[in-house]
Formats: C-alpha cells, structure tokens, sequence
C-alpha cells in the first residue's frame, strides 16, 4: 500500500483547522489510503500549536512541524518537502478553498501513471474582489510572454506528485521562490484538473492585495531577464534618438543660424530621462537585491517543534 505525504502549510489556522481535519480524514478514509498529514505550522500566534498538538496526540498520522517564526507559505511548503517519507506528496491550504474531494482524482491520475503530477486549476475566480481577479489575469498573462516557463491561469499550488518531484524540488535550493514556477520548471507531465473556486471555510486570507502585488513581481523577476532587457534597448533606442535630434540641431545652427528656442520643453525632456533613468536602475537593483539574498544562503526554514525526528534546518 502506497503511503501519502500531505504538506499542509497554516499560518493563523485555528478557527478553520478542525474542520479541515475532518473534511481531510473523511476524504482519506473514503479513500483507504496510507497517509501522514504534515502540518507546517508557519508561526502562527492564536493558538493554531495548540489545536495541532492535540490532533497529534489523538491521531498518530499527525506530524506538525513548527517553525521557529514566520517564514511565508513558500518556505512552509519547502519544510515539508524537506521531511516526508511517503511514495506520493500532496500539498495543500488548510482553508478547505483546496477541496479535500478532489484527491482521489488527483491521487488516482498520478498512480496510474497518467501523469507524474496532478494539479488544481481554479476555472473561475468567482468569490475574489474585481480587482484582483484583474491583475491576477493581466499577471499570467505577462509572465507568460516573458518568461521561460509557463504559468497556468488559475494554477494552485494544490498537487498530487511522485516523491521524485518533491525531491528534486527540494533540491532547487534559491531563496526567491515562486513555486507555481518552479513546478513548471522542472517539466514532467502535468495533468491539470479544473474546478470551481471556493470561499474559505473560516478565517482571512493573509494575502493582501500589496502582498500578492509583491508576490506577482517576484515571480516576474525570478524566472526572467526581460526586465532588463527592456532597459538596455530602451536605452539603446533613446541614444540613438538623441543622436539625431542633436544632428539636427546642430544643422539647423549651422546652416540656418536658426536657434533652438523652447528651454521649458528641455527640462520636461530632462526630467522625462531622469526618470526613466532611475526607473531601470530600480530594476537592476532588484535583480541585485535577490543576488544578494542567494549569496548569504541562510536556511528556508527553522523548526522549532516537532512531535518526530526531523531536519530541523533547511
Ligand atoms: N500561509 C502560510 N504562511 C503565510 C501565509 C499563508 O503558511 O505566511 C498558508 C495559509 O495558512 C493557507 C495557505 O498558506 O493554508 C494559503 O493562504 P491564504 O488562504 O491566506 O491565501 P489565499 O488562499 O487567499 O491565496
Ligand atoms: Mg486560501
């Protein structure tokens, strides 16, 4: 009997955990299938410890893994990937909008050996403020013009995969994660598996819309060069621009001992330049930035707490 890893990342989870819990294990016996629930508990402060020790203490498939503080959902995601032990893994958000009901189907298609992976698409975006569906939409859409791997609309980090997949994740060890992208890097066949997006269960959403604004960059910034690529031929076209117009002038100097009249429109042009100028600069410097935070390589994640025998840093 196959056993299943379920990496279940939760930040402030305490209201909607029992009814995950349950949802899960009902699901799961339905199912017949071996398991280990491994709850990453990415260190929440209401009491989320609590509810996740005591589900340990009355079900031995309960691993909770604590983090020494809060890391982000990427690194929780990376704890758990960094300490299961089935021949199948699963990820998921605690929040019930990852509908435990889709798992057999998931678990199903990859066992068969349909497909190596089996992941969530949301088909509509229904329940999700106008706004957000608007950038969310316009993200996924430029990204996947820029960059080298592609990026589903609507892909959840909610999949079902071969202990391989997990593995060699692990072992993509860059700090700047984005794990939409990352599991489209590293290729094998996907099989994607549409539904309808849910409301949370209980609890908030931790992502406001600056946080997932930052998230989207992030993802642009770490799986492509366009960016900057933009900038030198932008600046490429700009001196070349210059260039004419100064060969103008100089002509119309010259030859027609016409001056240039017009100083306001010179500082507009000025300022315009300026900014542009900064603009890239702040480009480069973010692609700096993340250098910068590979080169310390500190750890993905601390484990302060844990009911087994675990890596406690990785
Ligand atoms: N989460 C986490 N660490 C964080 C933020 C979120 O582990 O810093 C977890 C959270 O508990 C949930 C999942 O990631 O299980 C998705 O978070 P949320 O439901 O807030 O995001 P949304 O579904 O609104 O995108
Ligand atoms: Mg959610």
């Amino acid at each position: 009997m196959p056993l299943l890893s379920i990496i279940i990342p939760c930040y402030n989870e305490r209201e909607v955990l029992p009814i995950f819990y349950e949802n899960l294990k009902g699901t799961l016996s339905e199912m017949g299938c071996d398991h280990e629930l491994i709850f990453v508990n990415d260190g929440s402060d209401d009491g989320t410890d609590a509810v996740l020790e005591e589900l340990a203490g009355k079900d031995e498939s309960v691993i909770y893994l604590e983090l020494s503080r809060n890391f982000g959902k990427e690194s929780a995601m990376y704890a758990g990937m960094s300490n299961f032990s089935g021949d199948y893994v699963a990820i998921m958000d605690c929040d019930l909008q990852d509908p435990p009901s889709m798992l057999p189907e998931m678990l199903g298609a990859v066992m068969s050996g349909e497909c190596d992976m089996a992941a969530a698409r949301r088909v509509d975006r229904r329940g999700e403020p106008p706004i957000r569906s608007f950038f969310a939409r316009g993200f996924y859409k430029f990204v996947n013009k820029i960059s080298e791997s592609e990026i589903v609309d609507g892909a959840r980090d909610f999949r079902v995969m071969r202990r391989e997949i997990a593995e060699i994740v692990v072992s993509m060890k860059e700090h700047n994660r984005f794990s939409k992208g990352i599991f489209s890097w590293v290729g094998f066949k996907t099989k994607w598996i549409p539904y309808v997006n849910h409301e949370r269960a209980a609890g908030k959403t931790k992502w406001s819309f600056w946080r997932l604004f930052g998230y989207a960059i992030d993802g642009i910034i770490n799986f492509s060069h366009v960016p900057l690529t933009i900038a030198s031929w932008f600046g490429l076209f700009m001196t070349f621009f210059a260039f004419i117009t100064e060969l103008v002038v100089v002509v119309r100097r010259l030859l027609f001992d016409e001056p240039v009249a017009g100083w306001a429109s010179l500082v507009c042009i000025i300022v315009f330049i300026g900014g542009l100028q900064l603009f890239f600069l702040g480009i480069i410097g973010n692609y700096i930035a993340k250098l910068y935070l590979e080169s310390k390589e500190r750890p993905h994640y601390i484990i302060a707490k844990s009911n087994r025998d675990v890596k406690k840093i990785g």
